[in-house]
């Protein structure tokens, strides 16, 4: 049994970038916790009492990653608060702290976040203060991490910054559904089609990537790192 610990930026990007292998994580017996770092739905503007319309929204989304995490096999969530679309007016030591915080309670083998190659710049920041985190130090429970990308901002990035590369590939055929169901959860996140977050999108990807390596269907990740102690 491994431990897998998954690190995005906002809800609905570890179903989008990695529902599937999650899934099959949980169905080959490992622990799967996920750490989320902001609400998703805004920044509460400072010295203010947030809106009720406010809480509700960030209630809903609550109970929607909730209820893709149970269908995705994850046993618990670390949610965070920072602030949504603005991580980049957190000192990134801030942000690294919290992931340390949750490293030291929950040790994980693997570590999945997001690709350096994102648009979202709380994307970039979560996987810079992932790498800051999980450096290579002695001791350190972390065997392995990935990087995965999310539709709508891994693919919007400008082609002069660096583009991700699928290397690192994992056959979902049989855990697509528990992807398609959890995004289901996330309806208020979707597009219609031909928005690159839009389910007939999704699935392509998917389609795409599976085909590319000879399987029905893939999620594509990009190797940070591995470390091989015990055994290769
Ligand atoms: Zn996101």
């Amino acid at each position: 049994m491994k431990k897998i610990l998954v690190i995005v930026a906002h809800s609905d990007d570890e179903t989008l970038g990695m529902g599937a292998t999650i899934a099959r994580h949980a169905a080959q017996g490992d622990e799967v916790k996920l750490m989320v770092m902001t609400n998703g739905i805004g920044a509460r503007v400072d010295n203010e009492q947030p809106s009720e319309d406010f809480i509700a929204q960030v209630k809903a989304r609550q109970v929607a990653s909730e209820k893709a995490a149970n269908i995705l096999g994850i046993k618990e969530i670390f949610q965070l608060d920072f602030p949504d679309n603005k991580m980049d007016t957190m000192a990134l030591l801030t942000v690294v702290k919290a992931i340390e915080d949750v490293l030291e309670k929950y040790p994980p083998d693997v570590v999945y976040t997001h690709s350096r190659c994102d648009l979202n710049v709380d994307h970039v920041i979560t996987h810079k203060a992932v790498l800051t985190a999980c450096r290579p130090q002695k001791g350190t429970s972390v065997r392995k991490i990935l990087s995965f990308e999310v539709l709508s901002s891994t693919e919007w990035n400008s082609p002069s910054q660096p583009s991700f590369i699928p290397q690192y590939i994992i056959d979902i055929d049989d855990y697509w559904h528990k992807k398609s169901q959890a995004l289901q959860c996330y309806q208020a996140e979707l597009r219609p089609y031909p928005h690159s977050r839009s389910m007939e999108c999704i699935e392509a990807q998917a389609t795409l990537r599976g085909a590319t390596f000879g399987f029905n269907k893939a999620e594509a990740f990009f190797v940070e790192r591995i470390l091989a102690s015990n055994s290769l």
